[in-house]
């Protein structure tokens, strides 16, 4: 059965590389049946933070990729990677090394000389043990193969090959008895049963160097998919300049829906044709690493925005309305009631057609929540002159007839209006929209009619007209 991790650090926020990584190893999973697991590499105590373990929990769940069970913490598990290095000491494909610190230093000070590659040189590689030098500190290294090459058949960068002669015996359990990087992940991967490694190919190079811990404890290699990391728009490495935020940014600051953020990262190095809108079912059923592309895919934050607007298209008005009311209510400094709620849901229809993110919606309802008189906006000030006000108190007259106020009949009167005074009706929707609203953008004008109510509507042009 396939098994898949996302491994993240908690040194700082899930950023969007890291969601692209967690979900291409859950899709993997989910298309084959099997299971996808978290591992919280929490190793480096001075730089994790509860902050980063909490923000990675919830920026999954956002997105639906959370592990199918309870996340492995990797600093618990420094007893099991001490056992390890031991056992590998015993079976002789592991040694003690006493080289001081000093001694270290110099030996890299002669090799940067010598221009020469620096790593360690195996100089306790095959000391007798009645060479140590009693009570003192020493690490656990790997007896690294020294002839011959290790291959790697990756699923996304096909074969890579590396002369073992350019591996050297690296740490695997430091003098203070703390395992080092490489010793944890290939331990942890193992014992989570994890069948398939997908993550960035910054740590192609690692995978050579944990093969040979795997080798020597005689454990089955999993397979490796190093994907491309994400590159800017401009094809630099991705970073905070391009946009590359915290999933919760996406999700707060620029109000995209979970579904589009999906969609774009799956998209982002994947690919199945020239499909764009993939939702996630579909996602599950076409996914296969075989689609991940060997060269870096570039970040275009308009794509994600055009995606965002596909799914605020499809989205429930009930949903759109429970997750724009919070912003509504920051805005204007107000609450939000329970009938106000409905209002924004039949309100929705009107507004998600234009809508790029939650933030338009939020801006494009404001004026169903503001109160009386408003805040007019500079361009509909200027809208607003002595000949609109006039045609304003006209409309206002009109209205005042209409008995049901649904949208065909506030149509029929405005267009009325707008024959009478010889006027095209966006001469009349302008000040209207100026007067109701107190901006010159809004949904459709019968739309704001209509949602405002006639008595609301009514009270608006009764003020704008003076
Ligand atoms: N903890 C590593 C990182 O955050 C990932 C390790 C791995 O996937 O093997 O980059």
């Amino acid at each position: 059965p396939v098994v898949t991790r996302f491994a993240p650090s908690p040194t700082g926020f899930l950023h969007i590389g890291g969601a692209r990584t967690a979900l291409f190893n859950w899709l993997f999973a989910r298309h084959h049946g099997g299971k996808f697991l978290l591992r919280i590499e929490d190793t480096d105590r001075a730089r994790s933070t509860e902050e980063a373990v909490a923000a990675i929990f919830d920026g999954l769940e956002w997105l639906g990729v959370s592990g199918d069970e309870p996340a492995v913490f990797q600093f618990e598990r420094t007893p099991r990677h001490a056992e390890v290095a031991n056992q590998l000491l015993e079976a002789g494909h592991a040694y003690r090394c006493y080289a001081t610190p000093e001694e270290l230093a110099e030996l890299r000070e002669q090799q940067r000389a010598a221009k020469q590659p620096m790593r360690y040189d195996g100089r306790w590689r095959d000391r007798a043990p009645e060479d140590a030098p009693e009570g003192a500190p020493f690490v656990i290294r790997i007896k690294a193969p020294r002839q011959g090459e290790t291959v790697i058949e990756d699923a996304v960068q096909g074969r890579v090959v590396v002369q073992n002669a350019e591996l050297d015996d690296m740490i695997l359990l430091r003098s203070d008895g703390t395992p080092t990087y490489m010793l944890a992940v290939v331990v942890d991967d193992h014992d989570m049963g994890v069948t398939h490694v997908i993550r960035g190919d910054d740590h192609l190079n690692n995978a050579f160097r944990q093969l040979s811990i795997i080798k020597a404890m005689g454990w089955e290699e999993p397979i490796y998919a190093h994907i491309p990391l994400i590159h800017g728009s401009d094809g630099a490495k991705l970073s905070k300049r391009h946009g590359a935020l915290g999933v919760d940014a996406y999700r707060d600051e620029m109000g995209m829906l979970p579904e589009a953020v999906l969609n774009y990262l799956l998209r982002l190095g994947w690919g199945h044709g020239d499909e764009e809108i993939i939702p996630i079912a579909r996602a599950i059923d076409l996914f296969d690493i075989g689609g991940v592309g060997r060269s870096p895919s570039r970040f275009d934050i308009k794509k994600l925005e055009n995606l965002n607007g596909h799914y605020i298209r499809e989205a429930d008005d009930a949903r759109l309305a429970a997750l724009v009311a919070p912003r509504i209510e920051k805005r204007l400094e107000i609450a939000i009631s329970d009938t106000n709620l409905s209002l924004l849901t039949e309100a929705m229809a009107s507004l998600k057609p234009r809508a790029k993110n939650l933030n338009e919606i939020a801006e494009g309802a404001e004026f169903l929540f503001k109160s009386c008189p408003l805040d007019f906006d500079e361009k509909a000030t200027a809208l607003l002159d002595d000949s609109a006000r006039a045609l304003l108190d006209k409309t206002a007259d009109a209205l005042q007839s209409v008995q049901s106020w649904t949208v065909e009949a506030i149509e029929d009167v405005i267009r009325r209006v707008a024959e009478d005074a010889d006027l095209g009706l966006g001469k009349v929707a302008q000040p209207l929209r100026a007067a109701l609203t107190g901006r010159t953008t809004s949904p459709g004008i019968f739309d704001v009619l209509f949602l405002l109510g006639k008595e609301g509507s009514l009270e608006r042009l009764a003020d704008a007209g003076h």
